[in-house]
């Protein structure tokens, strides 16, 4: 099949890509010039794992392209993926222009029947606005669907090519069926591909984002209380993740959630909730609850040190989630801020993310090049990403290298025991 995918960031550029590996002909859109120059170029603009590679695959048997003339990738394509940034708009509202503003273009382009995709996580009724712009810009037939990205950053490739489930919200059979077609390599291990009116299937993406966010100020909530009853999180979370009913992912405190999705999708329900004048009382506990969380290490390391003026602490992972280079709402950024303002030396390290972290802090952090180089004279380690390669340090090459060995693991990343055996003070989530 011939498709364009118009926006080529985490989500339009897995999904060109894993189409072009099952075999369909893609086009990749985007308006940002240098980051087609330099996919043209086989370099990613982001970090993903197994991308690059994949990419380079599809470009050099040449069913990847990139470009940035919307109006010729359009002309040549049966479908057409909008996978645009829906950001929050002040209001806390998704901002739709990106998604209308393709819409449009797209309409203006086309030359015959085509299937519109929105892969955008928008909300509810966009279906519907996207179906009324394109039916003032154009007379050819064509059909809307909703087909929500369920993807996760760090697995993206794994999570497109073998996903739980794929959700189709189509109004019609002609699109349904494109669909269906399209989606079969990947639906064939018996993941089901379901097929609903597109206000479930907007619903669905914003419905799946508000409950995993809930779990984890749950959880945040839970690891709290487990400190001031003196229970352990860990055990509290392998007891009641053995619960079928409960399931044991996603039972993970730490120091809130962050990124380009839970954030605002938590918000947006709330807003066209709001609109439609009902409260998300919950949703509105598990926002409060997540900001609150981002200030409890910075808290507790005022309480271990007294005052943090002068004081030099490093910074292991600055990512919003580990194997991603994102800092989008990173719960990093909040807590590196207060440090800043609290008059500490930030001496930071991470995989992946330093690039977009120097484009953020600039030369308030010290950015090391490998973990250890960060702990150089350092009174305290904060941990607020969990990178595999931070599970098993060097804890002596550590106690050498800081000049206090005191550690803030927002991860839970050690046992505690052990840590007091290797002559450490320890601070964790919801443990002692
Ligand atoms: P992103 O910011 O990484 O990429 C969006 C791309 O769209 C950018 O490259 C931008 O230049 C391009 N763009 C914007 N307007 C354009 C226009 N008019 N023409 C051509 N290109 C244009 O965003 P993302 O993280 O890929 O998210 C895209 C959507 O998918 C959002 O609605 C998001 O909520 C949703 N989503 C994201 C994830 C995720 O993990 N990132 C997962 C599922 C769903």
């Amino acid at each position: 099949m011939r498709i364009a995918v118009v926006g080529t960031g985490y989500v339009g550029l897995v999904a060109g890509t894993c189409f072009a590996e099952s075999g369909n002909e893609v086009v990749c859109v985007d308006q940002d010039a240098a980051k087609i120059r330099s996919l043209r170029r086989g370099k990613m603009p982001i970090y993903e794992p197994g991308l690059e590679e994949l990419v380079r695959r599809n470009s050099q048997e040449g069913r990847l392209t990139f470009a940035t003339q919307l109006p010729k990738a359009v002309r040549a394509a049966e479908i057409v993926f909008i996978a645009v940034g829906t950001p929050q708009g002040e209001d806390g509202s998704a901002d739709l222009q990106h998604v209308l503003a393709v819409a449009r273009d797209v309409a203006r382009a086309m030359n015959g029947y085509k299937v519109i995709v929105n892969k955008s996580t928008v909300p509810v009724g966009t279906a519907v606005k996207v179906r009324e712009v394109v039916r003032r810009e154009t007379t050819h037939p064509f059909s809307v669907v909703s087909n929500p990205e369920f993807l996760k950053q760090g697995a993206a490739i794994d999570d497109f090519m073998k996903p739980d489930r794929v959700v189709v919200g189509a109004e019609d059979p002609r699109g349904a069926a494109l669909m269906s077609e399209l989606y079969a390599p990947f639906t064939r291990t018996g993941a089901p591909i379901m097929m609903m009116d597109c206000a479930s299937a907007e619903l669905a993406k914003y419905a799946a984002n508000a409950m995993l966010a809930t779990r984890i100020s749950f959880m945040n909530e839970i690891a709290n209380v487990c400190e001031l009853v003196g229970a352990d999180v860990d055990e509290v979370r392998r007891a009641i993740g053995s619960d079928r009913r409960i399931g044991s992912s996603f039972l993970f405190p730490g120091i809130g959630y962050g990124g380009s999705c839970f954030p605002k999708d938590v918000k947006a329900v709330m807003h066209f909730a709001a609109e439609r004048d009902y409260e998300f009382k919950i949703l509105k506990a598990v926002e409060t609850v997540n900001q609150l969380q981002k200030t409890r290490l910075v808290a507790r390391m005022r309480t271990h040190f007294g005052h943090l003026k002068g004081k030099t602490i490093a910074v292991w992972g600055l990512a919003f989630k580990p194997r991603t280079d994102d800092m989008r709402e990173a719960p990093s950024i909040p807590l590196i801020e207060a440090l800043l303002s609290a008059g500490v030396t930030v001496q930071a390290y991470d995989p992946e993310a330093t690039r977009v972290a120097k484009g953020l802090f600039g030369a308030r952090v010290t950015f090391a090049a490998r973990s250890y180089d960060a702990l150089k004279g350092a009174d305290g380690l904060a941990i607020l990403t969990e990178w595999n390669e931070f599970r098993r340090p060097d804890f002596a090459k550590m106690l050498k290298l800081m000049r206090s060995p005191v550690i803030f693991d927002g991860r839970n990343l050690f046992a505690p025991e052990q840590m007091k055996q290797s002559g450490f003070t320890y601070y964790s989530i919801g443990r002692h």
